[in-house]
């Protein structure tokens, strides 16, 4: 078991997170985004970054080679739909893609969405990190959340409809 810290502060005991997350075991903030056959997406539980939405399998795979032929058809099909809805219903222009293969949960697909205010944390790749931190340390506040969550409940009717 391992001690997950969620976005609201309070913390869980889980084998895996993503498992937890999938089946329903942790009710993620804002519930489901949307969710497919192998696939569930929902707001990441660690960062309060609105539209920052984790596409999670699943099965409990951890590599990239192990989908299936259904399961790969499925992820692209529905990681192309959530960019999409991102764009349209929260104006997010660019989107950074994160994903490994050594995680201690299972396979998820970070999508993070990119703000003017992440610049200042440089660019590209070096500045995923401190952007993320920053977002739990210093934009964990009502109004923040609030708007995350906004964002989940436009990408949810999105998605949805
Ligand atoms: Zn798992």
């Amino acid at each position: 078991m391992r001690e997950i810290t969620l976005s609201n502060g309070k913390t869980v005991e889980v084998e895996c997170l993503s498992c937890a997350l999938t089946r329903g075991e942790i009710e993620p903030d804002g519930g489901v985004i949307v969710e497919t056959e192998h696939f569930h997406a929902h707001q990441d539980v660690a960062y309060p970054i609105k539209g920052l939405v984790i596409l999670a399998s699943k099965r409990h795979i951890k590599c990239f080679d192990e989908l299936n032929d259904l399961e790969k058809v499925d992820y692209i099909n529905l990681l192309s739909k959530i960019r999409k809805a991102q764009r349209e219903v929260l104006g997010i222009e660019h989107v950074y893609y994160f994903y490994n293969e050594d995680t201690t949960h299972h396979f998820h697909t970070w999508m993070v969405p990119r703000y003017e205010w992440m610049y200042d944390f440089g660019r590209s790749v070096e500045s995923v990190r401190p952007v993320l931190l920053h977002a739990r340390n210093k934009l964990n506040n009502d109004e923040n959340v609030k708007s995350v969550i906004d964002g989940i409940k436009a990408l949810k009717k999105e998605l949805y409809t």
